[in-house]
């Protein structure tokens, strides 16, 4: 994976999608407490989108998590002064569900998953109920079925027709994308997308401890989502290969609470 300058850089295991950002020199008047900076903006297919200012207050949404153990992580994005590229932690983690395709008994598990993945990272995660939208990497960042804001973290289900990259025995993916706050240098992730193939997980469901290994995939992918990339050490729930382990290791946690760690916008 590579990052390019301002560029944001949707992060997905196996493969990098670029969508360009650049800078507007205009201001809004109601954006009183930031006259004179300029409100960044997206370009996407040729069309300018003013990246959107959160609003309620800057403080955080769960308490941080200290780092307490020792062991490898890594980031998908390692691009500043201010550490790896993270979700706001000011801001609620909006996330939805596509069910179409979703084996029998899955939806627990996602729950499940989700509720993991925010205890361990201090990150605040919302349901906002189920879409329709098509989980894939190409999503639209803004789009009109959700309002105004960046498009909530989406989990769906698919196939390897559909979804070539999850061909043999990738059961998931996951990642966000990396995109300018409204205003100044800082970064962030954004719209999250979980791809499960549907087949895989009803296949490990059906397994000894299937339950657990499955909400183990569904984990991973967030980790992703939230902004952790592979390690090579097997014993980290990180390892791209993973098949036996049903909780993090070590440098997962650590990874986890710096993800949640990150400064507020
Ligand atoms: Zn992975």
């Amino acid at each position: 994976m590579r990052t390019l300058g301002r560029l944001a850089v949707i992060g997905l295991v196996g493969g990098v999608a670029i969508v360009g950002t650049a800078y507007a020199t205009g201001f809004d008047l109601a954006q009183w407490q930031h006259i004179g900076k300029a409100r960044n903006v997206l370009v996407v297919d040729g069309e300018q989108i003013r990246i959107p200012v959160p609003d309620g207050p800057s403080e955080r949404r769960a308490a941080s998590l200290p780092v307490t153990t020792d062991g490898a992580h890594a980031f998908m994005f390692e691009e500043s002064e201010q550490g790896p590229t993270r979700y706001d932690p000011c801001r609620m983690l909006e996330w939805t569900h596509n069910p179409e395709g979703m084996p029998e008994g899955a939806e627990q598990l996602v729950q499940d998953a989700v509720a993991d993945v925010a205890r361990n990272s201090g990150l605040a995660f919302e349901y906002v109920g189920q879409t329709d939208e098509v989980a894939g990497f190409d999503r639209p960042l803004f789009q009109e079925r959700y309002g105004e804001g960046f498009a909530p973290i989406i989990v769906g289900w698919s196939t390897e027709e559909q979804t070539p990259d999850l061909a043999g025995s990738v059961t998931g993916l996951g990642g966000s994308s990396s995109v300018n706050g409204a205003f100044g240098e800082q970064r962030f992730l954004a719209a999250g997308v979980v791809v499960l193939d549907t087949e895989d997980v009803a296949d490990l469901m059906e397994s000894r401890r299937g339950t657990a290994l499955a909400t183990a995939v569904i984990m991973h992918e967030l980790a992703h989502v939230i902004g952790l990339a592979h390690v090579e050490d097997p014993t980290e729930l990180m390892n791209d290969e993973n098949s036996m382990l049903i909780t993090w290791g070590p440098g997962d946690r650590a990874g986890l609470a710096i993800a949640g760690s990150g400064p507020c916008q």
